[in-house]
Parts: C-alpha cells; sequence; structure tokens
C-alpha cells in the first residue's frame, strides 16, 4: 500500500494491480467487522481487474465508495 495524490493505492491481498481509494473510505485492517457485501464487491472487483475489465473494475470501485459511505460511517 501506498500513497499516491489525495487516494491511497490498495492491493487486492492475492496480489494484482492496485486500485485507488479515497484515504476516508480506508481503514486499518482488523478495526473493522467483515463486511459480506464489501467482500462481494472486493471479489468482484479483484475478478473484474483479472479479467483485465477496467470499466468493471472502475465500477466496483465507485460502488465500494457507496457501500462504505452507507454501511460504515
Ligand atoms: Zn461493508
Amino acid at each position: 500500500m501506498g500513497t499516491e495524490g489525495p487516494y491511497i493505492q490498495l492491493r487486492p491481498q492475492g496480489g494484482g494491480r492496485e486500485w485507488d481509494c479515497p484515504p476516508a473510505n480506508v481503514r486499518p485492517v482488523g478495526t473493522t467487522k467483515r463486511c459480506v457485501e464489501c467482500s462481494t464487491i472486493k471479489a468482484e472487483h479483484a475478478e473484474a481487474v483479472a479479467a483485465g475489465d477496467v470499466s468493471r473494475a472502475t465500477d466496483c470501485t465507485v460502488l465500494m465508495g457507496r457501500h462504505q459511505r452507507a454501511a460504515h460511517t
């Protein structure tokens, strides 16, 4: 994980492309409960990245941002 501009780059645990995440949506690992919806979105994002589907990956990032604001604030 590193920082670049206003975003924090997250890397899927299994490796792969980093994805940009607004810092407000990032929390240290272990401080939040596991969330089924987060896991689902993360899995779909990883799948999209693995498939090289940038558009779908971006959708997942947006979806995750919305979900985080709605469910984790
Ligand atoms: Zn969640």
